[in-house]
């Protein structure tokens, strides 16, 4: 379909009348927050990108100055990833990837390549090794990067984050030397026979080298958003809520949207008050660019994860006896954060994981929500691990569970390690909070995991993995309908948003935000799911991604280089 194309020409008409378009022929499917399903075999888009009318079955379609036959596709709205980094997915996506190399020879000539792909980069940065899987038997060394990148400094962390590879341009930089000591936490690996440093820092002696490596400029920043724009797009994702903007993030959104090159809907929750006020001021920001940007409110984090035993736990970790993980901030803390941003009509996320986590966040909401009373939409982030005693809560002051189906598969053997049988009744619960009252909205935490929102809903539907690992689905009682998933994903997610009325439905007067699907959804089986392909997607009624292999050049959507 090419509606982008003719309203281009109809800019060209003399009369500039209206132009509409209709597409029909379609198998068209919208729900709303509730589940409910709306079934329509055409849409009437208006040039404003939203959608005028939808014509169910029997219903005589109106007249339009376009018409698309969609040949009995699936049509449904563009899916919302409620809790995303978009800048975090992008820069990702910018940087070295060693994660599937399987010898150095082959990592070697990975970053050769990259590096002769990058010419102005001034360092090379990236990560994902391991010597484990090059079968190596020793850490890799400075001179091993020397021979291919002499001139510029690397920088490649370790696969688990906990030790970084230099080259010697880095070392020199960074200058460590012989001479320079262990920091406290850290080592520094040595050449054999000596004190000269191999070019491997293990933890705390990360930072040594990790310091020196410059910020993203602005020119990778839009870059990175490009990129991350590119593969949501691809997925079939039209809106995210970006978790944790920091001013830059917020400034590269708006150099983008100022120079047309925003695609996506962004749900912004500053990384703190400072960074909130900084970008909202005296409140959230108004919708920006035919409601592509809005900063709702602040992210907090209140625990860290159950992988490292980050996660604030009621009762120690069945494989970790004595420790029951921590707070990264204390209650007080905690409630001023919250007060500070709802005292301006921000809206709150607070990132909770482990069971005393959630049942702290959930007592700070009850004892704020006597002063902030009114529509507040308060968002629990994660909420994986719950007291069942504390699901209750979750449906009192119009709390929101903002959860990310895939972390189920994921985590599920290290859950059960972390948590013991007995503690699993309120693990990635979505059945039972959705049942005690509280709305649901369904992300990926990209690029924590893929933003696949179709894998997404295979898990929230099944509970089994892409193996159809367990058999039945892990804690089965826990899946919801497939409606249900789709409106977390959709509805939800915009309502989670405050976005709701604007976009999340295909219906009169939201924004003609839509995927043409290979397959329906309603009528797919779990694992039939995950195998949906997106072959087109839409914004505000535009099409900004299409599957078939056309020569079509998008270079007017690139940044400036
Ligand atoms: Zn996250």
């Amino acid at each position: 379909m090419k509606l982008r194309l003719l309203a281009a020409l109809a800019l060209l008409l003399p009369t500039s009348a209206l132009a509409d378009t209709l597409i029909d022929n379609i198998n068209g499917i919208s729900v709303d927050r509730n589940g409910t399903v709306t079934r329509f075999e055409a849409m009437l888009i208006g040039d404003d990108g939203k959608v005028v009318q939808l014509v169910s079955r029997g219903e005589r379609a109106p007249r339009a100055d376009f018409r698309e036959n969609g040949r009995g596709r699936t049509v449904v709205p563009g899916m919302i990833d409620a809790h995303l980094h978009v800048m975090g997915l992008g820069l990702g996506l910018l940087v070295v990837d060693l994660s599937d190399t399987s010898t150095l020879a082959e990592a070697q000539r990975k970053i050769a390549e990259y590096a002769a792909a990058n010419p102005d980069r001034p360092w090379i940065v990236g990560g994902g090794w391991n010597q484990e899987t090059w079968g190596l038997g020793r850490f890799p060394t400075a001179a091993e990067l020397d021979t291919v990148v002499p001139d510029r400094p690397v920088w490649l962390e370790r696969v688990d984050g906990h030790a970084g590879w230099a080259n010697t341009a880095a070392m020199t930089i960074a200058g460590v030397t012989a001479a320079t000591a262990d920091p406290a936490g850290g080592r520094i690996e040595r050449l054999p026979g000596g004190r000269a440093p191999s070019g491997v820092f293990v933890d705390n002696a990360r930072a040594l080298v990790e310091a020196k490596v410059p910020p993203p400029r602005a020119a990778d920043r839009d870059l990175a958003l490009h990129r991350a724009q590119e593969l949501l797009v691809r997925n079939g994702v039209t809106a995210v809520a970006d978790m944790g903007t920091s001013i830059e993030d917020w400034m590269t959104y708006r150099r983008a949207g100022d120079e047309g090159r925003l695609r996506i809907r962004i749900m912004s929750y500053a990384s703190s008050v400072p960074e909130m006020i900084l970008i909202g001021g005296s409140g959230p920001t108004a919708w920006l660019y035919d409601d592509r940007l809005r900063l709702n409110g602040l992210k907090l984090y209140l625990d860290g994860a159950l992988g490292s035993r980050g996660a604030w736990l009621k009762a120690a970790y069945a494989d970790d006896p004595g420790n029951i993980g921590l707070p990264r901030i204390d209650g007080t803390a905690l409630r001023n954060n919250m007060s500070r941003a709802a005292m301006e009509g921000y809206q709150v996320a607070v990132h909770a994981i482990g069971d005393a986590a959630n049942a702290e966040v959930l007592s700070a909401i009850e004892e704020l929500s006597d002063d902030y009373n009114g529509d507040r939409r308060w968002r629990i982030e994660h909420a994986q691990v719950v007291d069942p005693a504390d699901i209750p809560r979750f449906g009192r002051h119009g709390i929101i569970a903002s959860m990310q189906p895939v972390h189920q598969t994921s985590d599920r053997l290290m859950a059960e390690a972390r948590l013991g049988p007995n503690r699993l009744a309120g693990a990635y619960a979505w059945r039972a909070i959705s049942d005690a009252g509280a709305p649901l909205a369904f992300g990926s935490d990209a690029p924590v995991e893929a933003p696949d929102p179709f894998a997404g809903l295979a898990v929230a539907v099944s509970r089994e993995d892409a193996a159809g690992q367990p058999p039945g689905g892990w804690l089965p009682q826990q899946k919801v309908t497939i409606e249900e998933a789709l409106a977390a994903y959709t509805a939800g997610a915009a309502y989670a948003g405050f976005a709701e009325g604007r976009f999340g439905r295909l219906a009169a007067g939201e924004r003609a935000d839509f995927l043409v699907l290979d397959a329906d959804p309603l009528e797919a089986d779990p694992q039939d799911l995950r195998e949906i392909r997106v072959l087109e997607t839409w914004i505000g009624g535009q099409e900004v991604y299409d599957a078939s292999p056309e020569p079509e050049q998008r270079a007017s959507d690139a940044p400036g280089r």
